[in-house]
């Protein structure tokens, strides 16, 4: 079985945007910009918020963290947002979620500026997507489509099933997929007999968000799978997939595992879309 390595990836994808970055610093005289926003104090968010500060650092990107106090109103948040939006030397914007509960995600996706919208997930930013005419793409699905192109895997032609419908990974990837030519159904908690879809399959990508769900019995015997799933808690306190990694040796083509998968990929295509942003904003051809 072929391990679909996505550290190494990350680090190329990383890797190809330092002359890049230098070339918009060059031309612009300051590297692209970052800035993220993060409401409250939720650990877990912190510590990501903190890991993309120095994953931009890595590839020579700025960044600024806005750190907001748990009892920022929905108004000062809004007028936050704005005024990035409006920056002139900010090119990328990102929200940490969650959110704390007396926040809306909603008016947050309705209102960071698809021109600068670094995940590619507002709503004007899905909508450009779905048409064809994408800002940035968004990070996951992107980061898998990287994935399979890094390793030469074509999937036009291919029978592929995505299982999971949410707008950050499941939707765009279908829609990804079938960009790409392959024939795509997509599956989800109402989904009946799952692995009857599943074992049709010559690509599946896995985003159900359950922890170990799917193992050898349901894939098909030369199939590529993709495990997106992420959970803190598996066997052991270790990080598992929505797949049973272990199982696949020996019977699919090739899978990627968790860690060292989609999950790296995630940030490195942020850095992309930042560095796509800017230059777009700029008029730098890349
Ligand atoms: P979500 O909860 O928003 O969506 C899960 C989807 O899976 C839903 O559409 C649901 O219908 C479907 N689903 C749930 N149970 C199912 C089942 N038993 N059979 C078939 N379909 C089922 O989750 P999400 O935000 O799309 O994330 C999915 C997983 O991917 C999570 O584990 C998340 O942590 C992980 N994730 C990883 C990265 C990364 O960088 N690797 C990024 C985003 C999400």
């Amino acid at each position: 079985m072929l391990i679909l390595n996505g550290r190494e990836v990350a680090k190329e994808v990383r890797s190809s945007l330092i002359p890049r970055v230098e070339n918009f610093s060059r031309l612009q005289g300051r590297p692209p910009h970052l800035s993220v926003i993060i409401v409250g104090d939720d650990s877990a968010s912190h510590v990501y918020v903190k890991n993309k500060k120095i994953a931009c650092e890595s590839v020579g990107i700025s960044s600024t963290i806005h750190a907001l106090p748990a009892g920022t109103s929905q108004h000062e948040l809004n007028t936050k947002i704005q005024s990035l939006n409006n920056a002139e030397d900010v090119d990328g914007i990102l929200v940490q979620f969650p959110l704390p509960k007396h926040l809306s995600a909603d008016e947050v996706l309705s209102l960071v500026a698809p021109a600068k919208d670094a995940d590619g997930l507002t709503y004007a930013s899905l909508g450009y997507f779905f048409a064809g005419k994408p800002f940035v793409k968004p990070c996951t699905p992107e980061g898998v489509m990287t994935i399979l192109q890094r390793y030469r895997i074509s999937v036009e032609g291919l029978k592929a099933v995505v299982v999971g419908r949410s707008n950050i990974v499941g939707k765009p990837m279908a829609q990804l997929l079938t960009e790409a030519n392959a024939t795509v159904t997509v599956c989800h908690s109402k989904t009946k007999n799952l692995s009857d879809y599943t074992r049709q399959a010559d690509l599946v990508v896995v985003a159900a968000g359950k922890a170990r769900l799917l193992g050898k019995e349901d894939f098909k015997k030369d199939s590529i799978v993709v495990d997106v799933g992420m959970h803190r808690n598996g066997p052991g306190g270790k990080l598992c997939g929505d797949v049973r990694f272990e199982e696949l040796d020996g019977w699919v083509k090739a899978a990627t595992p968790v860690p060292g998968g989609v999950g790296p990929m995630t940030i490195a295509i942020l850095l992309q879309n930042t560095c796509i942003l800017a230059e777009k904003r700029a008029g730098i051809k890349s």
